[in-house]
């Protein structure tokens, strides 16, 4: 991937949330406070914004400036979890501008420990961890078998955010609702599907 395929991943992404912002806060507000959406989106704005007054440079310095804008700006339980993240995803890339596509889903593979690690959610707690868990384990395991990676981001993303529905929320706000956080979407999930959507449309 080039800087200016990185670039675009996170417009379409900030594209994506804009579209989705109100359906984002609606999921947010059947288990949580209803902010999701507009947390994203303002955070994405500011990312967006960030990217374009930063002369190109380097993938890495890019998604470190992603997690910085990430962290203040997006707030709540998402804003610290994919700020942190980003930039262990940004410390795990080689400093070039343009990485592979293994140097890239390794760095996402930096990306889903340093979730663990912060949020201490794992797969069927009904948070982004059950789009981001087993999207990375299909990445990983596509390119070893020397596939397409990305053929696997395009079609199972949206599939795992659903399967959220029939979940107990186990970590962040929703998990005080407990058994009645069941029959709904889980909103951090569907945001994340449409970051592995974004990058469907940039990989290979
Ligand atoms: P807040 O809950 O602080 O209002 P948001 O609404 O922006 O923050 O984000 C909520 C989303 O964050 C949830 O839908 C869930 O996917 C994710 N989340 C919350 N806590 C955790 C956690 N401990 N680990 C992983 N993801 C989490
Ligand atoms: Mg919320
Ligand atoms: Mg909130």
């Amino acid at each position: 991937m080039d800087e200016s395929s990185f670039r675009q991943l996170w417009r379409s992404f900030a594209t994506l949330i804009r579209e989705h912002k109100d359906e984002l806060n609606e999921l947010d507000a059947a288990i949580g406070d209803a902010d999701h959406g507009s947390n994203m989106d303002r955070g994405l704005t500011k990312v967006v914004d960030a990217l374009e007054a930063s002369p190109e440079g380097s993938l890495r310095a890019d998604a470190k400036l992603v997690g910085m804008t990430l962290m203040g700006t997006v707030g709540g339980a998402s804003g610290a979890l994919w700020g942190s993240a980003m930039l262990k995803f940004a410390a795990a890339l080689p400093d070039a501008p343009t990485v592979s596509w293994a140097d890239f889903v390794a760095a996402l593979d930096a990306f889903v420990q340093a979730l663990a690690q912060r949020g201490k959610a794992t797969v069927g707690d009904k948070t982004m961890m059950d789009v981001f868990i087993p999207m990375v384990d299909e990445l990983q395991t596509a390119l070893t078998a020397g596939e397409p990676p990305f053929d696997t981001v395009r079609s199972h993303a949206r599939e795992y955010s659903e399967r959220t529905y029939d979940m107990v929320a186990k970590r962040g706000r929703a998990a005080y609702l407990g058994e009645r956080s069941v029959g709904h979407v889980d909103p951090g999930s569907r945001s994340s599907a449409l970051w592995f959507e974004a990058l469907g449309a940039v990989g290979p």
